[in-house]
């Protein structure tokens, strides 16, 4: 079986807890730009100094980095089986890339899922968000705060807020996948490949939802 997924929407919606959680259940690699950048930004290479600037005043890393990039991840071996892709495409231009890589490869992509929250919302969990500098689990402030405050349940290790993660760079955020983003959305559903899910409402039943979305792509 083999099954290439797109999880496509706003910062904020809940993309990653989905895609870490469905990817392992579905056996195929969990594939996040944001993180494959964040990892080059603490290592300082060449590509992670270039994309710090972006990422910290919530512009996009310019195209040719991130497709280069996504398209050597698709290349090693546990990607043959398909992928989840978290944060990518977010341009027009990514997409297109996607496309003809896949078609070079003779691949299909079998369904892109849409994660519908609204800006209030967005707001709401990317300003109160706090990450784990050790194992990278998130807690809100509000609505997911940890046992004992500034530290991680699951290792101990310090909690942070994400540079990108203040309020004014949140904004800008939500800006610029208004403008760059958003028309991924017309994109896939000429294709017939979109599905939109809810994306407020509890993590499970977010999952099922992303789930039969999926289900009624695949033939399992
Ligand atoms: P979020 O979805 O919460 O904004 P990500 O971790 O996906 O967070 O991305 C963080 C930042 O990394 C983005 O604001 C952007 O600067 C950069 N980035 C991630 N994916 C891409 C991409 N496909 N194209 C360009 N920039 C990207
Ligand atoms: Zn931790």
């Amino acid at each position: 079986m083999s099954l290439r997924v797109i999880f496509l929407g706003p910062p904020g919606a809940g993309k990653g807890t989905q895609a870490q959680n469905l990817a392992r259940e579905w056996g195929v690699p969990h594939i996040a730009t944001g993180d494959m950048l964040r990892e080059a930004v603490a290592a300082s290479s060449a590509l992670g100094l270039e994309a710090k600037r972006h990422m910290n005043s919530g512009g996009l890393v310019p195209d040719p980095v991130v497709i280069g990039l996504v398209g050597e991840r698709l290349g090693q071996p546990d990607a043959k089986t398909g992928c989840v892709l978290d944060g990518f495409p977010r341009t027009v231009a990514q997409a297109e890339a996607l496309d003809a890589l896949f078609a070079r490869t003779g691949i299909a992509l079998d369904r892109v899922v849409f994660f519908d929250v609204s800006r209030g919302e967005l707001l709401r969990r990317l300003t109160g968000r706090r990450i784990c500098r050790a194992c990278g689990r998130s807690f809100h402030l509000v609505s997911a705060p940890p046992k004992v405050a500034g530290k991680c349940d699951a290792c101990g290790g310090e909690l942070h807020q994400r540079a990108d993660d203040s309020e004014a760079t949140v904004a800008t955020r939500l800006d610029v996948y208004q403008t760059q983003t958003a028309p991924l959305l017309d994109y896939y559903r000429g294709r017939t490949l979109l599905a939109e899910v809810a994306g407020e409402g509890p993590v499970d039943r977010v999952a099922e939802a992303i789930r039969t979305a999926v289900g009624q792509a695949v033939t399992r």
